[in-house]
């Protein structure tokens, strides 16, 4: 097979990843209208139970109109004429591209289409009167939902313990017919698991009046299988991609991998199955790509992970550190405990299990409890093995932020490794200090 060939062939789960975050618009239209589902939005990875109750969930921002790339666009009808297997037809269509440069280009105008609208979104909540005090995630949110809120069926908020998430959650009760809650205890004082069971109980029986359907144990195990193949996949390629030394492509696109992943991880692009499918073929294809020694050698490249980015951070970080030499891990989920399976053996209370798996959650950072997730970005960073860390300070944010100073003498005590401090508070802004911070961590390897 050829170079051309190959490049063709892997990494279409990846256009494909792509072009389901971007086309959600369409495809969220045609299950309402067409097919009379109910759109739930969800927002951090918390879809399950809506897929259990027969719901579409929806990361709000999926609903918006976005530029899908020509190239993109123009696979994709090529692909609903010839299906996704690779035809001389198809590529034939393809050799009109420059195809060594389409997944670099692609993937970059993707994440650059998605943070031109987080910002346009950002603007829409400020001039909604959210206050600029409050951290660029919880307003983008906001502004999702003056957006696009009237198309929902409803919201599920997750409570976590950041005072301003939850001022947030209520405020949104005006731009969708219903809210539902599923209230995380803060600790777990011996009863926790029963009471988050009862809570979990209480939102499925919402859920089960808003979509006409019956949530059964059946129905969660089948979709926590689901999504307990889904986060093997995703480990994988964090633990054992990520760490080659041979990359199935440049760092910079492997980190926009990452990046889709982050985002699209929240509501499985609105098809549990489909997403399934993409992942796992993602990850063959990186390693057939790897085997064949396609891609590049990354040796020496230090890898540093960035960290928080799941409440908006400067997506150049990436491209910044590439042209450093470095290379880019995003791994909030993993951090904060969203990738642990959620047990589905025989016997088990599926409820009870899903109480469990949200605990940990909390325990692990979920709460932004300072201790918790300053040894939770340890832990994480060892396990992952990076060389360096680059802590996310988000303007607003009271929670999470102010606590890179625990975590700068946790990593002295426990890590030595080299960690710096960069500052966001809207996407573009701050590129400067970004680079200057970031070239003087790449120094230190030198
Ligand atoms: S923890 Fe910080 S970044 Fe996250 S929602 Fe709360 S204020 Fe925003």
């Amino acid at each position: 097979m050829s170079l051309f060939t190959d490049d063709v062939v892997t990494f279409k789960s990846v256009l494909r990843l792509a072009y389901n975050f971007l086309a959600g618009r369409e495809y969220l239209k045609k299950k309402k209208f067409k097919d009379r589902r109910k759109l739930i939005a969800v927002a951090l990875p918390f879809s399950d139970l809506v897929y259990s109750a027969g719901g579409v969930p929806v990361f709000p921002i999926r609903m918006e109109k976005f530029n899908i790339n020509a190239y993109l666009a123009a696979l994709n009808s090529a692909t609903n004429l010839f299906g996704w297997d690779l035809t001389t037809k198809l590529l034939t269509f393809v050799r009109q591209f420059d195809v060594l440069k389409i997944l670099d280009n692609v993937l970059d105008d993707v994440i650059h289409t998605i943070n031109h609208k987080y910002n346009e979104l950002y603007e829409l909540g400020i001039e909604n009167g959210i206050s600029s005090d409050f951290c660029y995630g919880i307003t983008s949110l906001t502004g999702m939902f003056i957006s696009k809120g009237k198309n929902l069926d409803a919201n599920i908020n997750y409570t976590i313990r950041c005072s301003a998430w939850n001022k947030y959650s209520e405020s949104i009760k005006k731009y969708v017919p219903k809210e539902i809650w599923v209230d995380i205890p803060p600790r777990d004082m011996g009863n926790a698991v029963e009471l988050l069971s009862e809570n979990i109980k209480a939102a499925i029986g919402e859920l089960e009046e808003v979509t006409g359907n019956l949530v059964t144990d059946n129905s969660l195990n089948k979709q926590f299988r689901i999504g307990n193949q889904v986060k093997r996949f995703y480990k994988t390629i964090l633990y054992e991609f990520s760490a080659s030394d041979f990359y199935p492509c440049n760092p910079a696109t492997f980190a926009e991998i990452l990046a889709l992943l982050g985002l699209s991880f929240q509501d499985y692009n609105s098809n549990a199955q489909r997403y399934l499918e993409n992942i796992s073929y993602l990850v063959k294809e990186m390693r057939k790509r790897i085997e064949k020694s396609i891609g590049m050698d990354v040796k020496g490249m230090p890898r540093i992970m960035i960290t928080p980015v799941f409440g908006g951070w400067e997506p150049e970080t990436h491209e910044i550190l590439y042209r450093l030499g470095a290379r880019t891990i995003y791994a909030d989920w993993e951090l904060l405990g969203m990738l642990e399976e959620i047990n589905v053996s025989k016997n088990s209370d599926p409820i009870e299990e899903y109480a469990k798996y949200l605990l940990n959650a909390m325990m692990k950072g979920v709460g932004c409890d300072q201790e918790a997730l300053t040894d939770s970005y340890i832990k994480t960073a060892k396990d992952l093995n990076v060389d360096g860390l680059v802590f996310n300070q988000v303007f607003g944010c009271h929670s999470i932020s102010n606590c890179y100073s625990l975590l700068r003498k946790k990593i002295r005590k426990k890590l030595e490794i080299p960690t710096t401090v960069i500052n966001f508070n809207k996407i573009g802004e701050n590129v400067e200090q970004v680079k200057t911070r970031l070239g003087a961590l790449v120094e230190m390897f030198r």
